[in-house]
């Protein structure tokens, strides 16, 4: 028997969120015979998950008060509210809030796996696109959980559920358990392989994320064993560094679309321009070189990254120009 027609369709806020986060990780593990299908699954996937993230966001904001889910409070008032007719507060100015006025703390990895997701929906949204299928499946895994983080830690402590809420969350559970099972076992695979090329210098992927990516080492080729990701020229290890950095920090992205530079440096072990440094991140991806915070430092005379061989002694200034500064006097 059919469904008699002509009902009133309803989702609470909650409800509606859920279910996009639901929608979008329906067919994960994905397992299509066809890149037509892949590709379709994935933009519908991340276009799904950011409007359930969006939404489930804002749950909470509403929670405290509809007013703060206004884009422009100041232009809040009831029957704009009633009709819901207004422009709604977008996603970044909606975490920016949940952190001033309700004093929710998102972890650095959360904010970044929600950024990553932001940023491939732009791409899908206003853009062409090209990234690789398991870096996007790997970043829609990761963005999942840091929602569903958010609910448990944010959301359920100041609503009880529905049931059609709780059964929705108790799904998307279950779903996020069969997806660990299924990356597990493609780490397990990507180990493996690496155990049986000999891979020595293994990075985080700056694609994916995951570390998984070889950097060159007797004459192996680099490449990720988990997403398969490798630089356009084989051993192009300036491209991995501005890709590391293009993925990573938000800023990299302005600096190339301005047409400046990427904050790559000359490495102090090797010369090569393709060290990477941030707060919590120092690599050279050309010889592997991975120091310790304190064990490098710039220059305060050339600006060049130099090594600190005792922390006690430096003086800020590299060997170089030490050298130069004796020889001159
Ligand atoms: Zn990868
Ligand atoms: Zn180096
Ligand atoms: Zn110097």
């Amino acid at each position: 028997m059919s469904l008699s027609r002509g009902k009133q369709i309803q989702f609470t806020l909650i409800e509606n969120g859920l279910d996009f986060v639901l929608t979008a990780i329906k067919d994960y593990p994905i397992n299509v015979s066809t890149e037509a299908e892949m590709k379709r699954i994935l933009k519908y996937s991340v276009l799904h998950l950011s409007s359930g993230v969006e939404l489930l966001l804002k749950s909470r904001l509403h929670k405290e008060n509809w007013v703060y889910i206004f884009q422009d409070m100041n232009k809040a008032n009831t029957q704009k509210y009633i009709d819901r007719d207004f422009v709604s507060v977008d996603s970044k100015t909606n975490i920016e809030r949940l952190e001033n006025i309700c004093n929710i703390v998102f972890s650095e990895n959360e904010k970044k796996d929600l950024e990553a997701l932001r940023k491939i929906r732009n791409g899908f949204e206003h853009f062409d696109f090209l990234e690789n299928d398991i870096a996007i499946e790997t970043k829609i895994e990761k963005a999942v959980k840091a929602i569903i983080n958010f609910v448990a830690k944010n959301l359920l402590n100041v609503v009880t559920l529905k049931d059609t809420e709780q059964a929705l969350l108790d799904e998307i559970k279950q779903k996020i358990i069969e997806i660990n099972i299924y990356s597990k076992e493609l780490e397990n695979l990507a180990n493996e392989q690496i155990n049986i090329d000999n891979r020595q210098k293994i990075i985080f992927c700056p694609e994916c994320g995951k570390e998984f990516f070889a950097l060159d080492d007797d004459g192996g080729k680099m490449k990720c064993y988990y997403c398969g990701w490798r630089p356009q020229d084989e051993n192009d290890r300036v491209q991995v560094a501005t890709k590391y950095l293009y993925t990573n920090i938000a800023s990299g992205c302005l600096i190339l679309d301005n047409g400046e530079q990427l904050p790559l440096y000359e490495c102090p072990e090797c010369g090569f321009q393709a060290f990477v440094i941030d707060d919590n991140y120092r690599k050279c991806f050309n010889c592997g070189y991975n120091p310790e915070k304190e064990e490098i430092a710039f220059c305060n005379k050339c600006n060049l990254l130099y090594k600190v061989e005792v922390p006690e002694d430096d003086i800020g200034i590299c060997p170089e120009c030490f050298l130069n500064f004796v020889i001159k006097d």
